[in-house]
This record gives C-alpha cells, sequence and structure tokens, in this order.
C-alpha cells in the first residue's frame, strides 16, 4: 500500500517530523499528503542537555501547530516521528553512546519527548528515516521496490535497509550500521573500537583523510597541498571544487573515495541482492567525481552485482541491481520522520517495535 493512500479516519491527520543532529535540530509540520506546512530549526545546545533540547523541540511543535492547525488542537496530530543519530535501543527508547552528542547517552528520548508534548513518538535512527523517506517518496517509490538501501554519506557513513517492505532493525534497533563495516583491515582506528571502518573513507571527514594522504604522496599537487595547509583549514567541498577544475590530486582523493565507497556497496549486494542502493548525503552531490570509481570497484568485488549489472546504470531496470543518487536531498531526514507516525499502524513498525522488546526480553 503506497503511504500516501491515506484511510478516511487518517484523511485528516497531520504529522510532526523531528531531525535531531549534532549541530542543529529540525522540527516539520506535515498535512496528510506529506507536504510541509511550517517547519522550526534550531541549535542542538549540546552542552545543554537532551532535557532541555527537549523543551525546546515540544515549544517549537506547540507553535506550530498554533500557527498551522485549526483552533490549534493537537487532536489532529497523529504523533511525532524522531530521526536520532544512531545508535540507539529501539527496544527502550533510549540513545546510545554518540560521539556527537556527548553526554547525552542512555537519555530516554522517546519517553521524554511523549511526555513533554503527549502525543505518540515514534524513535527510528537518523539513517532509517531517510531510508524511509527515499522508499516511501523519493527514488525508491518511483521505482515501487520493497526492498532497498541507502547509504548516507556525511559527518559519518549512516545506512537504512527496507527488506520486503519493512525497516530493518535488528535485535536492538541497532542493524544495518554498514558505516561500520572494516574496508581496511589494518586501516586507521574508528571511534567505535575496529580499525578501518567504511565511514573514516567514505564520509566527509573520510574524503578530507583522503586529500591529506594523496597530498603529501607523490602524486600530491601544490594546489591541494595549499588548500590543505590554509589557515582556516578546508571542507569536503573545497576538495571537490578543485577537483571540478581539474586538480588530479583532488580528483584521486575522489577516486579512492569511490573505491572504499564501492567495497561497502559490493558487500551490501553481495549479503542482500538488493534491486536499489541510493547514496544520499552532503558529499554524494559530487557523484561524478566518486561514482566511476564506485561503480568499477562494485563489478570487481561482487559477483552478484556483475550478474545483475543493469545494461546503463542511470535507469532502473527488473530484476536488475540499481545504484544512484537518492532523490529527496537534506530533507529526507526530516521527512521520514514525519512519516514514521504514519506507518506505524501500517507496516507494522509499532509491533515490530513491541516484538523486538520481547525477542530481546528473551534474551535476558
Ligand atoms: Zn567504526
Amino acid at each position: 500500500m503506497h503511504i500516501l493512500d491515506t484511510s478516511p479516519t487518517e484523511a485528516a491527520l497531520s504529522s510532526v517530523g523531528v531531525d535531531l543532529g549534532g549541530t542543529s535540530i529540525r522540527v516539520g509540520l506535515f498535512d496528510p499528503a506529506m507536504r510541509l506546512l511550517g517547519s522550526r530549526q534550531m541549535k542542538t545546545l549540546v552542552a545543554e542537555g537532551p532535557d532541555a533540547a527537549v523543551r525546546r523541540i515540544a515549544a517549537a511543535i506547540d507553535e506550530l501547530v498554533a500557527t498551522h492547525v485549526l483552533a490549534g488542537s493537537k487532536a489532529s496530530i497523529q504523533g511525532i516521528g524522531i530521526g536520532s543519530p544512531g545508535p540507539i535501543d529501539l527496544r527502550e527508547g533510549i540513545l546510545g553512546e554518540l560521539p556527537n552528542l556527548p553526554g547525552w547517552g542512555a537519555f530516554p528520548l522517546r519517553a521524554a519527548l511523549a511526555a513533554a508534548t503527549g502525543l505518540e513518538v515514534v524513535l527510528e535512527s537518523d539513517a532509517n528515516a531517510a531510508a524511509i523517506a527515499e522508499w516511501k517518496l523519493g527514488a525508491g517509490s518511483k521505482a515501487d521496490v520493497d526492498s532497498m538501501g541507502m547509504i548516507t554519506l556525511g559527518t559519518g557513513v549512516g545506512s537504512g535497509f527496507i527488506l520486503n517492505g519493512e525497516v530493518w532493525h535488528g535485535i536492538r534497533g541497532m542493524g544495518g550500521e554498514v558505516g561500520h563495516s572494516s574496508v581496511e583491515l589494518h586501516g586507521a582506528l574508528c571511534g567505535c573500537g575496529t580499525r578501518g571502518c567504511l565511514e573514516l573513507y567514505a564520509s566527509a571527514g573520510g574524503l578530507k583523510r583522503l586529500a591529506r594522504d594523496v597530498s603529501t604522496s607523490s602524486q600530491g599537487t601544490e594546489a591541494l597541498q595549499a588548500l590543505i595547509s590554509g589557515a582556516n583549514g578546508f571542507s569536503a567541498a573545497d576538495v571537490g571544487a578543485l577537483a571540478l577544475s581539474g586538480d588530479r590530486a583532488a580528483q584521486l582523493a575522489f577516486e579512492r573515495f569511490g573505491f572504499y565507497l564501492g567495497l561497502g556497496v559490493a558487500n551490501v549486494i553481495n549479503t542482500l541482492d538488493l534491486p536499489m542502493i541510493l547514496i544520499g548525503g552532503g558529499v554524494a552531490d559530487s557523484w561524478n567525481l566518486f561514482a566511476p570509481a564506485m561503480f568499477e570497484t562494485v563489478r570487481t568485488y561482487s559477483q552478484i552485482y556483475r550478474l545483475v549489472e543493469p545494461s546503463q546504470t542511470v535507469v532502473l531496470e527488473s530484476d536488475r541491481t540499481f545504484i544512484g543518487p537518492a532523490a529527496l536531498g537534506p530533507v529526507a531526514g526530516l521527512l521520514g520522520a514525519g512519516l514514521l507516525p504514519r506507518l506505524a499502524g501500517r507496516t507494522g513498525m509499532s509491533r515490530r517495535n513491541e516484538d523486538i522488546s520481547r525477542l530481546a526480553n528473551g534474551f535476558d
């Protein structure tokens, strides 16, 4: 069933999406057709702690409801969906130890936001929320697939998987962390304790790491060295601009980036044989700079992909694995969060959370 085919009883219900990030929080109010009625953005102010953030989120929701909902009544709000950096313990609705949100570990986000707003709250990882948005409203919806993966290249590498019409959560909701699969066994040490994780290479920070490596090698160029040693630091976007201007060393950094991303994608295809894998996040805007190396690597490291490779990579073909850029851009996380309350009664996600709880309790 398509998400926007709302039943008459649900037709009038709006939903709230919250995209919680390390630097900012976005809150959006969506009408029943998932059109954005209004939104608020605020700084996360990590040091003030999660209770203060929940109070500010609740105030923003009250403001949006008062402005955009008839009579300012929360009765027509189906619920709140919130996407948070992972790992999250979905069984308990609490945050894990998050590098970008120091001091927020073990915070009961789901219960706290429900208490502050009086609304039902569905918690999900931000990467899963983005995958849900692309599945229901973005590239996955156009293709009408019931299984797909989405890899989000941002500060880190997030990933979410839809398998046979359900988000794959794993036992406690930590399933699908491709960003922490190792692609360089003797590589740099990751914050998770492993060496050579995908997100050390195929993220914004990873691209900077690769650019530094190239600049100090025999293939470095003066332009890349100047960029890296600049007094004000440099960003992944700066490396992209330099690569587009023709700098060979910056281009090489993107090719290595594409190689590592390709290893991650090949491992996913080898494991799941999916019809669609989308690449999103800020660095994915530089698609043309890394995609050729990524595709070459996927072909080299995945026999399955070689067997199901489309005749051309830009068009979806049935029974072929499509690898392409995500369609929704930076709003995917907020849209996916807004979809969560609607999906809860449809794809069994609430029940699924209970199943997870029951399963996990069985192991205690
Ligand atoms: Zn890691």
